[in-house]
C-alpha cells in the first residue's frame, strides 16, 4: 500500500450526520457514515485525517450576502425548515454548512503548506449549487467557492482550476466566477438535469472570457468515452493555464447505479479522471488536489468511487488513460469544444 503515492489528507466530522434533510431526502445523512466506514476499514494510517472548525465569518462574507448568511443563522436549533423545495435544514444544519466550508478552507491551509498533495474533504452538504444570495439542490454554502476565493486573497494564488465532475452543472461556482480569470471552470454535465444551465457555448464573461468550459455530455457516454474528454481538454489546459491549485467539485451522481443522475458510468471514470490530474500535475508545476464531496445518492456507488479515487491518490491502483477507444460521439464533442474555445487559445 502507499507505493509513491501522494500524501493524502481527508477530513471527517460526525457533526456532518447532524444535517438531517428527512426520511425520503436522497441526500441523507448515511452516504457519509458509509464512506467514513470505508475510510477506517480500507486506508486506516495511509490518510491523514483531519477535524474540521467552522469557517469564521469573513470568509463566508466574500461570496455570500449578508442577507443569506442571516437566513442560515436563523435557522439555528429550528426544527425542520426549508431554504428551498428541494433543501430541507434541520437543527444543527447551520454547524454542518459553517465546517463543510471550514473543512475546505483547512484543506486550502493544508495543500498550500505541503502537509500533504491531495485532500479530500467528505462534506455534507454540498456546495456547487449554492448562489450568492442563495441555497438550492441541497447546497447551502459554496463550500469550494468560498476556498477558492480564500486561495487567491489569503495564498495569494491567481490561477486556479476548478472541475466539476458531479452530473449536475455546478451553476454557483459558474456563475460566481464567470468574469473571474483567476479560477477557470470546467464542468461535465447533463443539460436535461437541475439545473439546466451550462451550455457549451457559454465560456466567460469580461476579464473571464475563454475561462469557463462547459461540456454537456450525453448519458449513453462510457468510462472510456469520459476519461478521454477529461484527457483531451485538461491536457492543453495544465500547459496553457498551468494551475497553481487544482479543485475537483467531486459529485458521483453520473454512477449507473445513481437514483438521481440518468448516466451509466462506473467508479473507473473517476479513478481514470484522478489519474490523468496525477499524471498533469508531475509533468507541471505539481499543483496540489482538493476534492470535496458534492452529489452522488447510492450509498455502495458513492463509497466505491472514493474509494478508487484514494486508491489511485495513494498508488494502489493506476488506471489506464493512454490506450483508450472512445465513441465517435465522444470524439465529435471534444472537437466542438476545441472549436468553441479555439479563439482563447487555451484549449487546441
Ligand atoms: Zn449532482
Amino acid at each position: 500500500m502507499g507505493k509513491m503515492g501522494l500524501k493524502v489528507g481527508i477530513a471527517k466530522d460526525k457533526r456532518f450526520l447532524e444535517h438531517k434533510t428527512g426520511h425520503f431526502h436522497p441526500e441523507h445523512p448515511k452516504r457519509l457514515s458509509s464512506i467514513y466506514r470505508m475510510i477506517e476499514e480500507d486506508f486506516g494510517s495511509n490518510v491523514m485525517v483531519f477535524k474540521p472548525e467552522p469557517a469564521s465569518l469573513e470568509h463566508i462574507e466574500r461570496i455570500h450576502t449578508p442577507g443569506h448568511i442571516r437566513r442560515i443563522l436563523r435557522t439555528a436549533e429550528q426544527r425542520i425548515t426549508s431554504l428551498a423545495p428541494d433543501t430541507p435544514i434541520s437543527a444543527s444544519s447551520y454547524m454542518a454548512a459553517w465546517l463543510a466550508v471550514g473543512a475546505c478552507l483547512q484543506g486550502v491551509d493544508y495543500l498550500m503548506s505541503k502537509g500533504c498533495d491531495a485532500f479530500f474533504a467528505l462534506v455534507r452538504p454540498p456546495g456547487h449549487h449554492a448562489l450568492a444570495d442563495r441555497a438550492g439542490g441541497f447546497c447551502i454554502f459554496n463550500n469550494l467557492a468560498i476556498a477558492a476565493k480564500y486561495a487567491v486573497e489569503t495564498h495569494h494564488l491567481d490561477r486556479i482550476l476548478i472541475i466539476d465532475w458531479d452530473i449536475h452543472h455546478g451553476n454557483g461556482i459558474h456563475d460566481l466566477f464567470y468574469e473571474d480569470s483567476h479560477v477557470f471552470y470546467v464542468s461535465t454535465h447533463d443539460l436535461m438535469l437541475y439545473p439546466y444551465s451550462g451550455e457549451i457555448d457559454q465560456t466567460g464573461n469580461s476579464s473571464g472570457e475563454g475561462y469557463t468550459v462547459n461540456i454537456p455530455i450525453d448519458r449513453a457516454f462510457s468510462d472510456e468515452d469520459m476519461i478521454y474528454i477529461y484527457r483531451e481538454i485538461l491536457t492543453p489546459l495544465f500547459l496553457r493555464y498551468d494551475p497553481q491549485l487544482v479543485m475537483i467539485a467531486a459529485g458521483f451522481d453520473a454512477h449507473a447505479d445513481d437514483p438521481i443522475g440518468r448516466s451509466r458510468l462506473t467508479a473507473k471514470t473517476y479513478a481514470g479522471i484522478t489519474r490523468l490530474l496525477i499524471n498533469l500535475r508531475q509533468a507541471g508545476a505539481n499543483p496540489p488536489l482538493l476534492f470535496s464531496l458534492e452529489g452522488g445518492y447510492d450509498q455502495r456507488a458513492l463509497t466505491q468511487s472514493i474509494k478508487a479515487v484514494i486508491s489511485e491518490l495513494i498508488n494502489d491502483n493506476e488506471t489506464n488513460v493512454t490506450s483508450l477507444s472512445p465513441n465517435q460521439d465522444a470524439v465529435n464533442l471534444v472537437a466542438k469544444v476545441r472549436d468553441v474555445h479555439a479563439r482563447y487559445g487555451i484549449i487546441k
